[in-house]
């Protein structure tokens, strides 16, 4: 507390006796009117000496505070010098002897003399002035305690509205802040030190320090009377709804059934041999789910989860069987033929049972449908005794098909390789990713990415699937994938796999293959094991010949099926008359069981043609013959190419043209042939695109014919890639095109000289079969394959190499500067057989050489011919 500033204490009038009223607990400023209750007998005595005797000084008071509130009859001492000299407006006395009395504080004033002491005090007071002051800074500070008034009684709900009505209207700052010092909530001590500061300036500075504590402390608690008051109710209805929910599940019998499941889980959380980080997470997610409302969605996805993490095999493996021997046995009672594949899977067996663990290899089977690739895999899971699921990748374009979702999705699941492992129950079983050559990509990410990870030894151990977001161990898994194609196949995922081609069955192996195995399964498939039944080599071969169309054996099973079905049903219908039978199936007998044929008797029919041609591709089901057709019309020297030509292929038929044109005279075409003509190739199955260089050749000899209007033989097919100046180049996959040739009844296959070194992959029985004639010049197949008159046709002169430094119009009448031939730079033609003494005899093997068996031609089917070949060359 601060002592009364007397310095500036001007009298205005001079000192007066006046009665004092000690107060409790509060302090009177200049301006206020306060009702006081006035109990003391000390202080009555001194109420009436104001009011009635009021000598000179007539009903003023001085009103001054007691330094302690709880002192009942204070001494001088213990009153505090500064208070207020008031008037009594209203005296009461009530009926319990108290009064009551209504004051109306008007100056202040300082005691300077305890005048009388007895019965109650007179004190001599002197009256303080006001300091009048005026600055721009007062104006200042006046409104901002305005301002701050008023936010004050915002907060502060005691304080009534009109309260500050009037505030609003005083502007002496003096009076401002007697007036408002009396509407605080402040401690007796802050009051008084406000009453003894004379300059208004002052109590004004202090007054705003302590408004704006005040207003602090306010907001506060304002502050926390509403959270607590949120929180209550946030609490309460909580508590409510849960208490209702409780009653309900209680009514409904499912807290108990919840917590059973509760236990259930953990009990098998338990006896999992769970890794270490999926053990934390599923105690984790059973505590969240103990929390949980059972019948809540979110409990309904935790539980999922779990589900799922339970499910799956952590640790479960069944026993290697290592036996190398018994493993070939059951591969052979499985598959015909096959060696190199079965092969390399007992290598694999073998270094298996010498390592124990064994990092990869993967094998990745290609070859055309039906070939036996996903029965192969059944049967390394039978040889190596290891449980098997199968998981077909044709169109799966999403990576989270294979690597799961998130679990934030709804309706989120685990990838497809996590979900078969779920299947397969055991961690190690032999994993078949079927078709991995039918994924393709999109927006969705590339799948193709997510198993380069599955099928990587070094990352599998710790394969993370986006659901169960907890490592997961694969490298235990024997992968096995599938491809119709290696088209299809990401490179990256390529170099993981060890690539075995199964390029297709011959006649023979297909018949090999339907008697020991395809009639025994489909007998005893069909419940006929114990019936005669009887369907000799000539039977199965004309059902191959005449009922299917393929490079594997799906089909010839299929029909050997119906057949076996129908004798089902007619022993059925013997058994009813009590009769038995036998049934031997002869070819004649097959039109009852299959129906009409479908495809054509091998031996090629009609004549040779003009502009036909036997060209060979490689398509979906391993090779085909594809006859292309050349017409010639009249026209400006356009060149037509139908039949959904790729690039590659159309580039080629340029080539061959531009070949044509420049070897003209030597061929025996007219110089100008092409300047009144059109020449117009076409390849059949016009809808399905083909591309690739390998026809070349082909289309380069139909052209030849259509324009020399000689006709090509038809049992010679072809196959190679011709440049300008008529050199054939190598091709790839001849092993499915002469097998293809073979199919389809041809005897001569003429093809690149570069492509010998593939023949050793054909089978003998088949080679035996056909006359190969490899070549390295277009003349050469020229002269193979157009069947020209015994004599005089110029093809049949000795081929003359074009002048290439002649100019061209010359050129094209056949001109030659034959001054220094030996350095002519040319793609020699070559001589016609015979001519040439040097040439390899074993490719020179004269024209219709040994009786040549007529094996069978197939027409085109539905599906049609896509040469492959820019792919072998990728490779
Ligand atoms: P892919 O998966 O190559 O399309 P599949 O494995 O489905 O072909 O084989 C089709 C049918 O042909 C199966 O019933 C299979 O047993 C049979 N098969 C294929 N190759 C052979 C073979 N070499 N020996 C015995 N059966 C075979």
């Amino acid at each position: 507390m601060q002592p009364p500033d007397r310095s500036d204490d001007p009298f205005r009038r001079g000192p007066r006796r006046v009665p004092l009223l000690p107060l409790r607990d509060i302090v009177v400023f200049p301006h206020m009117v306060v009702p006081l209750f006035v109990g003391r007998e000390r202080s009555i005595s001194a109420l009436e000496e104001a009011m009635g005797k009021g000598g000179g000084a007539g009903k003023e008071i001085f009103l001054s505070a007691q330094r302690k509130a709880k002192t009942n009859e204070p001494t001088p001492d213990e009153i505090f010098p500064v208070g207020t000299i008031g008037t009594i407006i209203q005296l009461l006395r009530l009926p319990d002897g108290t009064v009551k009395v209504l004051v109306e504080g008007k100056r202040r004033g300082i005691i300077r003399k305890f005048a009388q002491t007895d019965g109650f005090f007179q004190v001599d007071v002197e009256e303080v002035t006001e300091v009048t002051e005026r600055s721009v800074e007062l104006d200042a500070m006046v409104r901002e305690i305005h301002a701050t008034f008023e936010s004050y009684v915002k907060l502060n709900k005691r304080i009534a509205p009109e309260i500050l009505v009037s505030v609003q209207t005083i502007e002496d700052p003096g009076q401002l802040a007697d007036t408002i010092v009396g509407q605080l909530q402040l401690k007796l001590p802050d009051k008084q030190a406000v009453l003894e500061m004379n300059q208004p300036s002052k109590r004004l500075a202090r007054l705003y320090e302590l408004m704006k504590a005040e207003i602090e402390i306010l907001q506060v608690e304002r502050k926390i009377r509403t959270r607590v008051k949120k929180q209550m109710e946030k609490t309460q209805k909580e508590y409510y709804l849960n208490e209702q929910m409780q009653a309900i599940q209680k009514e409904l019998g499912d807290r108990d059934e919840f917590k059973n499941e509760m236990a259930e889980l953990e009990e098998r959380a338990k006896q999992k041999n769970l890794s270490k980080e999926a053990q934390t997470k599923v105690k984790k997610e059973l505590k969240k789910l103990r929390m949980m409302a059972p019948m809540s969605a979110e409990a309904a996805v935790v539980r999922n989860y779990v589900d799922w993490v339970l499910a799956l095999p952590w640790g479960e493996k069944s026993e290697d069987k290592l036996d190398v021997r018994e493993a070939e046995a059951i591969l052979d009672e499985d598959h015909y033929g096959l060696k190199r594949v079965k092969e390399r899977i007992l290598e694999y067996l073998a270094v298996q049972a010498l390592v124990k663990k064994l990092k990869g290899p993967i094998l990745c089977l290609v070859g055309p449908p039906g070939v036996g690739k996903t029965s192969l895999a059944r049967s390394i899971a039978r040889a190596t005794g290891r449980n098997f699921v199968r998981l077909s990748l044709g169109g799966v374009r999403d990576e989270a098909e294979i690597r799961g979702h998130r679990r934030t999705y709804i309706g989120a699941l685990p990838g497809k390789i996590i979900q078969s492992l779920k299947k397969a129950g055991t961690q190690n079983p032999v994993f078949l990713l079927d078709e991995v050559d039918k994924m393709s990509t999109d927006f969705r990410g590339d799948p193709s990415a997510a198993l380069l990870e599955v099928l990587d030894p070094e990352q599998n151990g710790t394969f993370n699937d986006h659901y169960l977001d907890v490592d997961y161990d694969l490298s235990d898994v024997m992968f096995v994938t599938t491809a119709n194609s290696l088209h299809g196949i990401p490179i990256p995922l390529q170099d993981r796999m060890e690539i075995i081609q199964l390029p297709g069955y011959t006649e023979f192996e297909k018949l090999s293959i339907a008697e020991k195995y395809l009639i025994p399964k489909q007998k005893k498939e069909n419940g006929i094991e114990t019936v005669a039944l009887e369907l000799p080599e000539d039977t199965i071969r004309s059902i191959v010949h005449h009922f299917t169309k393929e490079a594997g054996v799906r089909s010839l099973e299929r029909e050997i099926a119906t057949i076996c079905r129908k004798v089902a049903r007619e022993v059925l219908s013997k058994q009813a008359a009590g009769t038995t039978g036998a049934w031997k199936v002869t070819p004649k007998r097959l039109g009852k069981y299959l129906g009409p044929q479908r495809y054509r008797v091998g031996r090629q029919e009609g004549t040779d043609e003009i502009g036909l041609v036997n060209g060979l591709a490689v398509t979906m089901h391993g090779g085909d013959l594809l006859v292309t057709e050349v017409s010639i019309v009249a026209g400006k020297g356009k060149l037509v190419l139908t039949g959904k030509l790729g690039d590659v292929m159309q580039e080629s038929a340029q080539a061959a043209i531009s070949y044509v044109r420049s070897r003209g005279p030597s061929l025996g075409l007219e110089r100008d042939f092409y300047s009144r003509a059109d020449i117009h190739v076409h390849l059949p199955e016009g809808a399905i695109p083909k591309d690739g260089p390998s026809a070349g050749i082909t289309m380069c000899t139909g052209v030849v014919s259509a324009l020399l209007r000689v006709p090509v033989k038809k049992e010679v097919a072809m196959t190679g890639e011709i440049t300008l100046r008529g050199r054939v180049l190598a091709i790839g996959g001849l092993k499915e095109k002469i097998l293809a040739a073979h199919r389809a009844g041809i005897k001569t296959v003429i093809l690149p000289k570069e492509n010998v070194k593939d023949l050793r992959d054909i089978p003998k029985r088949v080679l035996k079969n056909i006359r190969v004639v490899p070549v390295e010049h277009m003349d050469e197949v020229l002269r193979i394959a157009l069947a020209l008159p015994e004599t005089g046709h110029p093809l049949l002169e000795p081929s003359v190499a074009v002048d290439w430094r002649v100019p061209f119009e010359r050129r094209e009448l056949g001109e030659r500067r034959d001054r220094e031939p030996k350095q002519m730079p040319v793609a020699t033609a070559v001589p016609p057989p015979g001519v040439e003494e040097d040439s390899d005899p074993d490719d020179r093997r004269p024209p219709g050489s040994g009786p040549l068996p007529v094996v069978g031609l197939a027409t085109q089917d539905g599906r049609g011919p896509v040469d492959l070949l820019a792919q072998h060359h990728a490779r």
